[in-house]
């Protein structure tokens, strides 16, 4: 559905001031920046959020980048890829050169992304996502291996640029668990920022606030700002 702008400018003030208060509430100069994610809505409320001073958008299907990334050439965007990789969508990735993957869930897929960067003289600017909650239908890898796997990409993969850490949070009700989540993701991006890394990806429409307080720079929403 295709939505008016007074909508969508609603929705946007809204998420906006809501991450404003809950990054103050950490602390004044903690900064985070907002994802618009695109995938359940139409490219035309993305072109219309970009005119109320949205940057940056993000998508879980390679495919789906590569036909809003042409589609809007001509908008300044920052692409960010969300989903999980399929090996045999790497190619066309690279070739789209997003401006974050969110979503590298293994050593083998880092690998396998390294080599074919490699092999096409590029580089990819990565955060390596973890699966804090546990649960067997997210990817990610597991919290107690996340901080030895994150220093051997970094090792073994000189043409993946680690940024950081991505999460989502605990499918559940129960706001403990969720904020369990984001506090043990939060820990490993503890560590890995005091060598560099400056991304904590963690947040969408239903607990961004709370990832915010959990740490969170990146909150990555979509239903929150193209509902109806
Ligand atoms: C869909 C999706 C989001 C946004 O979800 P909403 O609940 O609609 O805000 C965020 N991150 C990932 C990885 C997603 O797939």
């Amino acid at each position: 559905m295709i939505l008016d702008k007074e909508q969508l400018r609603k929705n946007l003030d809204e998420v906006i001031w809501k991450i404003e208060q809950a990054r103050i509430a950490v602390s004044e100069h903690h900064i985070v920046q907002l994802v618009g994610v695109g995938k359940y809505t139409e490219i035309e409320n993305i072109a219309a959020l970009y005119e109320l001073g949205q940057r940056a958008f993000g998508e879980n299907q390679v495919q789906q980048l590569a036909q809003r990334m042409e589609a809007l050439d001509d908008l300044p965007l920052q692409w960010h890829m969300i989903g999980s990789l399929q090996k045999n969508k790497i190619n066309k990735l690279i070739d789209l050169r997003p401006f974050l993957l969110h979503s590298l869930d293994s050593i083998e897929l880092a690998e396998e992304l390294n080599k074919k960067l490699e092999a096409k003289a590029q580089t990819m600017s990565a955060l390596l996502q973890i699966n804090a909650a546990g649960e067997e239908t997210k990817s990610g890898v597991a919290t107690e291996v996340a901080y030895d796997v994150y220093q051997q990409i970094k090792e073994s993969c000189p043409n993946i640029n680690l940024k950081g850490v991505m999460t989502i949070g605990a499918h559940t009700e129960d706001t403990a668990l969720i904020q369990k989540s984001f506090e043990e993701t939060y820990a490993v991006y503890d560590r890995v920022q005091k060598e560099g890394a400056t991304i904590c990806s963690m947040g969408m429409s239903g607990d961004y606030e709370l990832a915010i307080r959990c740490g969170s720079n990146l909150v990555r929403v979509g239903s929150a700002l193209f509902k109806s």
